[in-house]
C-alpha cells in the first residue's frame, strides 16, 4: 500500500538550500522531512573546486555537499531519496506526492528546487545530447582525453568549464556571443593566460555536425553575429553553459513568479504569494544564484516556517 507521511515543514530540494533550511528547521525542532529530488546535492554535485564556501579556502563541490547533507541528518532532518511530482497548495495540510508512490502532507513548505541547465534548443543540439554535446563538464569531461572541445557561453560556468577541460583536453575553444566576459574577474585572467584555450569572441553556435553511425560531434558551425561569417571548428565536444533556469514546475501556475520564471518573495523574507508555502535559493534568484546566498535563504526559509507555523498555533 502507498505509504503516506505527515511532516510540519516538507523541504523540497537538496542543494544548499534545501540542506541549510533542513538544519534550522530541525533545530527549531520542527522535525522537518527533506526531499532529495533527481539530484542530491544539488548543482555544486556537477562542479569541483568550490573557492568561496567561507571556512574552505578551497573543497570539492561533491564534497561540500555530502559534509551539507550529513549535518542536516544529524540535527534530525529524514531524508529521502524521492521526486515530488505533484504539489497541492489549495488544500490544508499541503499535499505532495513523490515519485516513490508516497504522498507527503505538510503544514508548511520549503521549495528550494534550485535551477536547472539552459539549452540552446537547436535541432542538431538535441540529436547530439549525449553523444558529444553536455552541459556538465564534470561528468563528461573525462571522456575527451587528448581531443578538441569547445565551450559556449560567458559566464561563470563557461569559464570554469573551459578551465577543467583542459584537464583532458588538447585544446579547449570557448566561443561567446559578445567580446566581454560575465564571468568573475580572477576567472578571466585564468582563462585569458592558459596556454590550451583559445577564444572566439562575437559568435554564436549554428550547428553542431558530426556522423550518425556511430554518433558522434566531429565539429561545430558558428556565426560571427556582427559579420554573418561561419567559422568550422573540429571538435569532439561541445559543452553548452549558458545558465541555468529555475526548477518552477511543481508551482508556476500558482505562484507568482518574476524575472523570467523566478518565484516572487516578499522583499526581505522567504514568503512566496500563498502562505505557507516559502522559497529560497536559486529557485527565486536571478541575481547572486551562489551557494552561500542559497544556504543563506535557507535559513531564512525555516525561520519564516517556524514562525508561520507558530502564529497557526
Ligand atoms: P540547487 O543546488 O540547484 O539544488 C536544487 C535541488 O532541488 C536538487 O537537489 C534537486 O534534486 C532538487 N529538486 C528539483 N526538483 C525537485 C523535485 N521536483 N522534487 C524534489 N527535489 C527536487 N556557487 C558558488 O557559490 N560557488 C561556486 O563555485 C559555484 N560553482 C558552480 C559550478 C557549476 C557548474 C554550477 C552549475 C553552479 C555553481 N554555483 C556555484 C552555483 C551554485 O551551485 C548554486 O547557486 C546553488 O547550488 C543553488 O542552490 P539551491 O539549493 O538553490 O539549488
Ligand atoms: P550566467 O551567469 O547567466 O551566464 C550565461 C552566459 O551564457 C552569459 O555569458 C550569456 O551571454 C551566455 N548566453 C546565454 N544565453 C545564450 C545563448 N542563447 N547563446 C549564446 N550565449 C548565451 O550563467 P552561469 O555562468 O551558469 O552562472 C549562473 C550563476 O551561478 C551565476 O550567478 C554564477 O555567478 C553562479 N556560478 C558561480 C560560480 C563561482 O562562484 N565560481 C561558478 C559557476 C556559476 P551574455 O553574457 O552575452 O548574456
Amino acid at each position: 500500500m502507498a505509504e503516506s507521511k505527515h511532516t510540519k515543514v516538507l523541504i523540497i530540494g537538496s542543494g544548499p538550500a534545501g540542506y541549510t533550511a533542513g538544519v534550522y528547521a530541525s533545530r527549531a525542532m520542527l522535525s522537518p522531512i527533506l526531499v532529495q529530488g533527481i539530484e542530491p546535492g544539488g548543482q555544486l554535485t556537477t562542479t569541483t573546486e568550490v573557492e568561496n564556501w567561507p571556512g574552505h579556502t578551497e573543497i570539492q563541490g561533491p564534497d561540500l555537499m555530502v559534509n551539507m547533507e550529513a549535518h542536516a541528518r544529524a540535527m534530525g532532518t529524514e531524508i529521502i531519496g524521492d521526486i515530488i511530482n505533484e504539489l497541492d497548495t489549495s488544500v490544508r495540510p499541503f499535499v505532495a506526492k513523490g515519485d516513490s508512490g508516497t504522498t507527503y502532507t505538510a503544514d508548511a513548505v520549503i521549495l528550494a528546487t534550485g535551477a536547472r541547465a539552459k539549452w540552446l534548443g537547436m535541432e542538431s543540439e538535441e540529436k547530439f545530447k549525449g553523444f558529444g554535446v553536455s552541459a556538465c563538464a564534470t561528468c563528461d569531461g573525462f571522456f575527451y582525453r587528448g581531443q578538441e572541445i569547445v565551450v559556449i557561453g560567458g559566464g561563470n560556468t563557461a569559464v570554469e568549464e573551459a578551465l577543467f577541460l583542459t584537464n583532458f583536453a588538447s585544446k579547449v575553444t570557448l566561443i561567446h556571443r559578445r567580446d566581454e566576459l560575465r564571468a568573475e574577474k580572477i576567472l578571466q585572467e585564468r582563462l585569458l593566460k592558459h596556454e590550451k584555450i583559445e577564444t572566439l569572441w562575437f559568435n554564436t553556435l549554428e550547428e553542431v555536425v558530426g556522423t550518425d553511425m556511430p554518433l558522434g560531434v566531429t565539429g561545430v558551425k558558428t556565426k560571427n553575429v556582427n559579420t554573418g561569417e561561419i567559422t568550422e571548428i573540429p571538435c569532439a565536444g561541445v559543452f553548452v553553459a549558458i545558465g541555468h533556469a529555475p526548477a518552477t514546475e511543481l508551482v508556476k501556475d500558482v505562484l507568482e513568479t518574476h524575472n523570467g520564471g523566478y518565484v516572487k518573495v516578499e522583499a526581505g523574507s522567504t514568503r512566496t504569494s500563498i502562505p505557507g508555502i516559502f522559497a529560497a535559493g536559486d529557485l527565486t534568484d536571478h541575481v547572486y544564484r551562489q551557494a552561500v546566498t542559497s544556504a543563506g535563504m535557507g535559513c531564512m526559509a525555516a525561520l519564516d516556517a517556524e514562525k508561520f507555523l507558530a502564529e497557526q498555533e
